[in-house]
This record gives structure tokens, sequence and C-alpha cells, in this order.
């Protein structure tokens, strides 16, 4: 879809979410179509431990952290994302005019891969193998579907949990999902907005901002200056500029107006080398 744009929403400490949903309404006032994809950690992890279930992570050996979700932690999850953070979001969209619709990733299989069978662990610098966890990666996303709902005016908010290849819920990455949703679409950008200004290259100092990365340099950039979280976003704008969306945008989300900043270049602009940098999507 030429136009289109996914924007992936972070949900870590300092976002300005209103803005988030005032830019989403005039851009979407405008006719652009727009995906909306959004995670909900952060609240996972505080009902999670009101639950008596307190949130557990793991680092695989390639240094990537994720959430080890088995299914009490899949139900939780799934409260969360699915129910309280993507019915707000949805409120506050239709609050503003917006018909925005609210779908997890399992609904009309929009987001389906293969479930892990197992996850390699390091701790204390020792290796272990952990089974039984519903988490695995998104292969194929329903273009068809969202297309429909484009087309007849909805905007589409997603969020994880996908649907394995066997049927089950799985916990996939929402800035990998993003990509691949971006992909599908083939979308004109993608936005992946954080609690930061874009890629560090001496994180925290905001002022040590990379305005350009170029797809070569996400590698040494990823094993040098970003950490946690942020090795995510960057394999996710590598596999979205692999798939051929053309611009992909690490921007802030705490200010004023984010996706049209964005949009405008500000932020990390991550690009291939055979691309032309352009102000103004
Ligand atoms: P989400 O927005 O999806 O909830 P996070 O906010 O956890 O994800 O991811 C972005 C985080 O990555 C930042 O808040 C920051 O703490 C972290 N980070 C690590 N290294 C860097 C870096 N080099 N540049 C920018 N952010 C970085």
């Amino acid at each position: 879809m030429q136009d289109m744009i996914v924007v992936k929403i972070g949900g870590s400490e300092g976002i300005d979410l209103d803005a988030v949903y005032d830019d989403v309404a005039g851009l979407a006032s405008e006719g652009r179509p727009l995906v909306l994809i959004h995670g909900g950690s952060f609240e996972t992890n505080v009902v999670a431990e009101a639950l008596g279930r307190p949130p557990q992570f793991v680092t695989s050996p390639s240094g990537y952290t994720s959430r080890l979700t088995d299914r009490r932690t899949l139900e939780i999850f799934e409260m969360v994302y699915c129910g309280r953070v993507n019915k707000e979001i949805v409120e506050k969209l239709q609050w503003r005019g917006v018909n925005a619709l609210g779908l997890s990733g399992i609904d009309g299989r929009i987001w389906s891969g293969p479930r892990k069978k197992a996850i390699r662990a390091v701790e204390n610098g020792r290796s272990r193998i952990i089974r039984d966890t519903y988490t695995g990666r998104v292969d194929r996303v329903n273009s068809d579907l969202l297309a429909l709902l484009l087309d007849a005016g909805y905007l589409p908010v997603l969020t994880p949990p996908a649907i394995s290849d066997e049927g089950e819920a799985i916990n996939v990455d929402g800035d990998r999902a993003a990509a691949a949703t971006a992909v599908a679409m083939g979308a004109k950008a993608l936005l992946i907005l954080s609690n930061v200004p874009g890629v560090l290259a001496d994180f925290p100092h905001e002022s040590s901002l990379i305005r350009e990365l170029q797809e070569e340099e996400i590698e040494s950039i990823a094993q040098t200056a970003a950490q946690g979280r942020m090795r995510i976003k960057l394999l996710a704008a590598k596999e979205a500029l692999d798939g051929g969306v053309g611009h992909v945008l690490l921007g802030d989300a705490r200010c004023a107006s984010p996706i049209t900043r964005a949009l405008n270049g500000e932020g990390t602009l991550v690009f291939k080398e055979t691309q032309v940098r352009s102000d103004g999507l």
C-alpha cells in the first residue's frame, strides 16, 4: 500500500501517549493509511507482580533479553496487552473521531509463525535449555485482512501475541512484528517510537543521537552502543529494510506530534546504502 505507514509505540516511562493519539488522529483525517502497533511490557510487569507472578526474563546467548512466558504468564500478558492497553488506545482514538479497531496477532491469524520448541538462556555464564515457553516469531502477516480493514476506513491497532502454526498463542516481539507488518503491507515507512530521541552513540547522553545509520553499520552499533531493548529495535529495523521497506525511523515519543516529527526526519533514520535520504515522507 503506497503511502501506508506502520507505527510502533513503546510502553516505557515518559512517552506522551496523548500526543501520539492526537498525531494519529491528524494523519487519519488527512487520509493517511496507518497501522498502529503497541506493547505493554511495563504494565504487564506491574500486573504480574500484583497477581503474585513476578516477571522473569532470560538472556539468549546472542545477548537478547526476552520475557519467560509460561502458560500463566501468557494469560496475564493477554489480559494486559489485548485488554487494558489495547482497549484504552482504541477508546482514546475513538474519542478523537478515529474509527480504530483493536486486534491481537491471534485474531484472524494476523501474525503467525512457529512456536519455539525450546529456548537457550544464559545465566551466570552458564547455558540452560528452557521448554514449555509460549514464544515464537512472526513469519506471516495476514495482509489481506489488514488491507480489507484499511480500505473500509478502519485504523487497525495491533498487539502481540501472535498465533503459532499449531494454533497456540505465542509471545512475539512487538518491534519485530511491526517490521514484518511493514514488509507484508509494502509500507512506505516503519516508525519505532520510544522514550529516547533515537539511537544514541553514547547512551544515555541524548546529545549523542545518531541521525543516520546505514544498514551495514547496524551490526557494530548493536554490539557496541545499543543495549537491551534498543538492540531488538535495530534488529527489527534491519528486517524491515531487508524486506523492502524504504524508511525506518527510530524516534522520540515524549514530545508533541511524535509521528509527524519522525516522518520529517527527526530521530535516527536507518537506511540502505542504495537509498537517498529524503526528508518529509
Ligand atoms: P519499548 O519502547 O518498546 O517499550 P524500550 O523503551 O525498552 O522499549 O526501548 C528503548 C530503550 O533502549 C531506551 O529507553 C533505552 O533505555 C535503551 N537503550 C539502550 N541502548 C540505547 C542506545 N544506544 N540508544 C538509545 N536507547 C538505548
